[in-house]
């Protein structure tokens, strides 16, 4: 079905579900219709409290009655105190913010760039991955190593060298003898290509081959991050610290925001004139920051993500343990993908009738990036509708 004939004003640039959500509570939702949905979705990694947390409501409402929008032309008060958080939880050095993913990382390869020419590169280079994705600008998606993403839309940004995941071998070999590479980029778990994680003993061998060549490590924790592994960051699992972080998704729990963190290599990179943002660090964006990560500290919500993820993993496999049709199951903490062995977006639909928000990417990947507090009853659930939607899709009966 297609809503396109519903909303002839808006570009018709989604492929969108014939439904409009009103209202949600905690894990669910509930559209114009009345009907409930338990949400394993959470608007792509971003709804980390859950709809209407009480908390976060409340602090919004405050902060909207007082100040939504000033500018940086003034000192915004809960930028520094939510910088001081994810340094704190970084161990990293400082922060810009911004207003979504794309926008963190297009500034963190503005960031390459610079580290490069202030060693005398003229054309610095980044290698990035097979399958990842980094957003929808030019240089963004220049970067996203996805051809449907890239169609239509070159000439595209030049300067990336591209590497598969996990094969320390092959990032070598494709930088050897190279003087003008600046920075290795990835995402510690890759979302949009398919939730396929970097093997912590990678991710720690790109560190050390970074550290040797003195290139920046950049990891783009955009989805995986703020707790939804079950560490504050996914890169943590591996005990490294990159020197460029950028951030989106869940920070705001909702609210529109971006930032990137930099660690002590990267740090002093931009100037006074070098980068900036309208919208970038306001005050309700801060405000619903430094909310969301107090509440999932109140909350203990790592540990959650962390022991409902383990649950969930294991309740998927063995659900689907006898099924053929199921190539792999697969992430970590409360980001999980189960690849079929063909494509599968119907799947998103049939879901939801069924009443279950999920997605599917990479055309064959059910993926599950649910609030972070979820409960174990509620994964459970999840997994209860998912396997024989599954089941039939994979053998169709007729009757
Ligand atoms: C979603 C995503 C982005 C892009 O974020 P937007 O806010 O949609 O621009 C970038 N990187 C990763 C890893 C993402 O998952």
């Amino acid at each position: 079905m297609t809503t396109a004939a519903a909303s002839p004003h808006v570009m018709n640039t989604y492929g969108r579900l014939p439904i409009a959500l009103s209202h949600g509570e905690g894990c669910h939702v509930w559209d114009t219709n009345g009907k409930r949905y338990l949400d394993a979705l959470a608007g792509i990694a971003v709804n980390t409290l859950g709809h209407a947390h009480p908390r976060l409501v409340s602090a919004l409402q405050d902060q909207v009655s007082r100040l939504i929008h000033t500018s940086n032309y003034y000192h915004i008060p809960d930028q520094e105190r939510l910088a001081a958080k994810l340094v704190e939880l970084s161990g990293m050095s400082n922060v810009f913010f911004c207003n979504s993913g794309l926008e963190a990382n297009e500034g963190a390869l503005k960031m390459a760039r610079k580290f490069g020419h202030s060693k005398g590169i003229a054309h610095p280079k980044v290698v990035v991955y097979e399958r990842a994705f980094h957003g929808r600008s030019i240089a963004t998606l220049s970067a996203t190593g996805n051809p449907k993403i890239q169609e239509h839309f070159g000439p595209l940004v030049e300067d990336f060298i591209r590497v598969p995941i996990n094969d320390i071998d092959a990032i070598k070999a494709a930088t050897a003898g190279r003087t003008d590479v600046a920075a290795v980029f990835f995402e510690a778990i890759q979302g949009e290509g398919g939730v396929n994680p970097l093997d912590d003993g990678y991710m720690k061998a790109v560190r050390l081959l970074c550290d040797e060549q003195d290139w920046l490590l950049m990891i783009d924790e955009v989805q995986c991050g703020i707790g939804r592994t079950g560490k504050w960051f996914a890169h943590q699992w591996a005990g490294i610290q990159p020197d460029v972080m950028p951030l989106a998704k869940g920070l705001g729990s909702g609210v529109p925001i971006g930032a990137i963190v930099a660690g002590p290599k990267a740090a002093d990179i931009l100037q006074p004139g070098n980068h900036g943002s309208t919208f970038g660090g306001n005050p309700l964006a801060m405000r619903a920051g430094v909310e969301t990560l107090a509440i999932m500290a109140s909350e203990d919500l790592l540990a959650n993500a962390a022991h409902v993820g383990a649950y969930f993993l294991d309740a998927l496999k063995t659900a689907f343990k006898d099924e053929t049709g199921v190539i792999s199951i697969r992430g970590r903490g409360l980001m999980l993908g189960v690849e079929l062995s063909q494509p599968c977006g119907a799947l998103v639909g049939q879901a939801a009738e069924a009443g279950l928000l999920i997605s599917v990417t990479a055309d064959r990947v059910i993926r599950m990036v649910p609030p972070l507090i979820m409960t174990t009853a509620q994964a459970q659930e999840v997994v209860d509708i998912l396997k024989p939607l599954v089941t039939d899709f994979l053998h169709p009966t007729k009757n």
